[in-house]
């Protein structure tokens, strides 16, 4: 899933040579990528690993749940099925689905979970697939099995369905963040008051860090191949969420192809290299809609961001130099 992140943990501290880690931190691998978990107060090791179990447990249970890379998942099972039947759905995956349709339709269907079988076509998708671009008539063909309208969830009783046999979800743009809320709802519980969470590049905060500051991360620049950290931002306590176009491409003939696709033309994102920033109060909206701002664009995005008062920043490359734009909600979390 995630090559490569678009956030840099800024060292909280100013004491930057410091050779151990500022925060205890719990560590470990989902989703294909990497969590993080910063503790702003120290604990116990019988704690944390304690902690660590549970943080887990939940992670491996959304996987179950909403991985398309596990064919025995709950998704994979539904997205195996032939038939137009209501099918009783765990209360994760019908909160991941509502909201996707919700985004959906305020994304005037940018944001879309049923380009399952494009995102496959271009070789995006969990199947090793030989990366080259497809033929029309085969683009043609496959984007007839899209549409957001054609996945119904009804969270009030407990089911979910197809209204066209042939739709196949994929909840990549959208899992890790609501994974993020999952292990932030988690250390709540706990009693745990300070922290940040990242999956795979996707944040949530809370309180401060151990020197009693917002927790700053830094965003990086839309650039092939390398790290380079751009703007500064500074969480509350929020969910944030970057994607763009630089981090997993397919290249033919020199032109590049990005995983995130149009629903519209059925093809990968054509816009110049380009990221997009989202902080939301829950990082599973913050997700969904970074990757709806990359299919919208530097100006739709930015409009359609700024008109729905997102907090939303827009980075887009030309040549060496970065074109940036940044709502009036984002604004305020600037530092630099
Ligand atoms: P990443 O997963 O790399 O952090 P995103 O959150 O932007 O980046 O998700 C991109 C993934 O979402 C793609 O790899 C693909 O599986 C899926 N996807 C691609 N285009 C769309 C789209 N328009 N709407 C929803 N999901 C998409
Ligand atoms: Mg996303």
């Amino acid at each position: 899933m995630k090559r490569r992140t678009f956030i840099t943990l800024l060292a909280a501290s100013s004491v930057a040579a410091c050779a151990r880690p500022v925060h205890p931190t719990i560590r470990g691998l989902t989703m294909g990528t990497s969590y993080v978990v910063e503790l702003a107060a120290p604990m116990e090791d019988a704690a944390r690993t304690r902690l660590a179990e549970l943080i887990d447990a939940e992670l491996a249970a959304i996987n179950r749940a909403m991985s398309t890379y596990d064919p025995r998942s709950e998704l994979s099972q539904f997205n195996g099925r032939q038939d137009l039947q209501w099918v009783p759905a765990s209360q994760g995956l019908l909160e991941v689905l509502n909201s996707a349709s919700l985004i959906s339709t305020a994304s005037q269907g940018a944001f879309d979970v049923t380009v399952g079988p494009l995102v496959d076509l271009w070789g995006f998708g969990p199947e090793y697939r030989p990366r080259r671009v497809p033929d029309d008539a085969v683009i043609e063909r496959v984007r007839k099995s899209v549409g957001y309208q054609h996945l119904q969830a009804d969270p009030s009783a407990g089911a979910i369905r197809k209204r066209d046999s042939r739709i196949q979800v994929d909840l990549c743009a959208i899992a890790k963040g609501y994974g993020v809320d999952r292990v932030a709802m988690i250390l709540d519980r706990q009693g745990v008051h300070d922290y940040l969470v990242e999956i795979g590049g996707e944040l949530r905060a809370r309180g401060t860090t151990a020197a009693g500051r917002p927790w700053r991360v830094g965003i990086e620049r839309p650039v092939e191949g390398r790290h380079v950290v751009g703007e500064i931002v500074a969480l509350g306590n929020q969910g944030s969420a970057t994607s763009g176009t630089t981090e997993d491409v397919v290249e033919q003939d020199g032109r590049h192809y990005s995983h995130i696709i149009d629903p519209k033309t059925a093809r990968p994102v054509e816009h110049p290299a380009m990221a997009a920033s989202v902080i939301a109060d829950t990082t599973m909206e913050a997700d969904a809609w970074a990757t709806a701002l990359i299919v919208l664009g530097p100006e739709r995005g930015y409009s359609l961001a700024q008109a729905r008062g997102l907090a939303a920043m827009l980075v887009t490359a030309s040549g060496s130099t970065f074109d940036v734009r940044v709502t009036d909600a984002f604004r305020a979390h600037l530092l630099g």
